[in-house]
């Protein structure tokens, strides 16, 4: 027998043979096998039940096995299980209308594509094309995906290996914590990034740059939460110039920040909207962008030049239908908005208290950043071997922890219940001090 049949039951093992995985050195990878999920609750192949504190890259808005979109995804399978995107499908049509009706007044369409990152590099190229301009701004403090574009567009560290794209241009967005502009105040803080955005659109010349791109609430960058008057500013300043204005809403929408986008707390409208994560969960890979009217009507008569085989793949399109249905019957954005009040805000504030490394807790909703310090006064970065000793804590405490640099991202699913997220900020307190800060 070959060496896969004798390994043919062990998940680790054919992992460890077969699989090469994202973001990672190969060679030194220990994959945890999952079996199964239920709502918050994951179990491993140990036996544990773990708390799962991220939804994973952050998408798991409705928890895990929701049984109304394993239903509505087995539904679609047996009716009909894939078809091209030239041609109408019932559930193709109910998730657009179901997401668009999501966005403000005025944007009816929606492309929908795979993922996140191509949603972003379809949403760059028709702002491109509408404006017949090249330059995308966007931020350092970023993530937009891992595709040629997106990861050109991206401001962490993830795009230097990878910047080959043309006609991109970063810029600072308010950050108060570590704020760039010497800003004591939001105020201060909102005033001189939009002085600061614009400067750059008049040195990078007006007429060259097609959209500027934002993440509504920086999500991989440290949830970090804009004032309350940025994107009405930044509107302003785009309108000015004739510059598009591209919304991401792929971590943020679709319940985390406990509104249906997270843009809805703001006050302002872009001219488009990309979304994917929390549309369905990620139980079938999906995303897209969402067009305000007059950028639906650029392509009326004109071409639009993008495509892809999956677009609208009736499978993604059973589960956003199920999805976005379920969402909104039991409540859950509800849910997420005032679990984040009641529950994790004041719990994970509570926590300064006795741990003297936390330096900011921001986030609302299920969407929360605990920002980890060496010393409060010089906000000096906490090292990542003791971040990396709080999450093998948790662990042992059956919490699942998200870490990126020194934050520790509070995500746990959108349908977590007011017990449970008291449950995991004790889990939190306890691993923190066990991993002595
Ligand atoms: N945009 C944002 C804000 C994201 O957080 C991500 C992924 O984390 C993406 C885009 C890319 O999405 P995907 O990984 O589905 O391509």
């Amino acid at each position: 027998c070959s060496a896969d049949e004798t390994i043919w039951n062990d998940a680790y093992a054919l992992d460890r043979a077969h699989v090469f995985h994202s973001w990672h050195a190969q060679r030194n990878l220990h994959p945890t096998e999952v079996v199964t999920g239920h709502g918050v609750w994951l179990k491993y192949a140990d036996g544990r039940d773990m708390l799962d504190f991220t939804s994973q890259q952050v998408n798991v808005n409705i928890g895990y096995q929701h049984p109304a979109v394993v239903e509505g995804i087995k539904r679609q399978a047996e009716l009909l299980a894939t078809i091209g995107p030239d041609y109408a499908n019932l559930a193709r049509g109910r998730a657009a209308s179901l997401v668009a009706r999501r966005a403000p007044a005025g944007f009816d369409k929606v492309f929908f594509t795979n993922a996140g990152a191509d949603a972003n590099e379809n949403a760059m190229r028709a702002a491109r094309l509408v404006t017949g301009r090249d330059k995308i701004l966007s931020s350092y403090r970023c993530y937009h995906g891992n595709t040629g574009a997106a990861i050109s567009a991206t401001g962490d560290w993830r795009r230097k290996p990878n910047d080959y794209a043309r006609g991109h241009v970063h810029f600072f967005t308010p950050y108060l914590y570590r704020s760039e502009f010497f800003a004591t105040t939001q105020e201060e803080e909102c005033e001189r990034a939009l002085t600061h955005l614009e400067h750059v659109i008049q040195f990078e010349g007006p007429d060259t740059i097609a959209a500027v791109l934002l993440e509504s609430i920086p999500g991989t960058a440290g949830i970090i939460i804009p004032p309350k008057d940025y994107f009405k500013g930044v509107r302003e300043i785009t309108r000015k110039y004739g510059i598009l204005m591209i919304t991401d809403e792929v971590m943020a929408g679709f319940g985390r920040t406990g509104f249906w986008f997270a843009l809805d707390d703001y006050d302002y409208t872009p001219d488009i909207i990309t979304f994917a994560k929390g549309c369905n969960s990620g139980y079938v890979p999906a995303g897209g962008v969402i067009m305000s009217d007059p950028v639906a009507q650029h392509f009326d008569d004109v071409v639009f030049p993008g495509g892809l085989t999956y677009s609208g793949h009736p499978l993604a399109m059973g589960a956003i239908v199920a999805t976005q249905e379920a969402m909104e019957k039991e409540h859950i954005v509800d849910n997420a908005h005032d679990v984040g009040r009641d529950v994790l805000g004041p719990g994970l504030q509570a926590l300064t208290e006795h741990h003297p490394t936390i330096g900011e807790v921001r986030g609302k909703g299920v969407f929360w950043a605990v920002e980890l310090v060496a010393d409060r006064a010089t906000k000096e970065p906490l090292d990542d071997a003791t971040m990396q000793r709080i999450v093998k804590e948790a662990d042992k405490l059956n919490l699942v922890l998200g870490v990126h640099n020194n934050r520790i991202h509070v995500t746990p699913p959108c349908v977590i219940s007011a017990e449970e997220a008291a449950e995991g900020v004790a889990r939190l307190d306890q691993a923190m001090t066990a991993a002595g800060c």
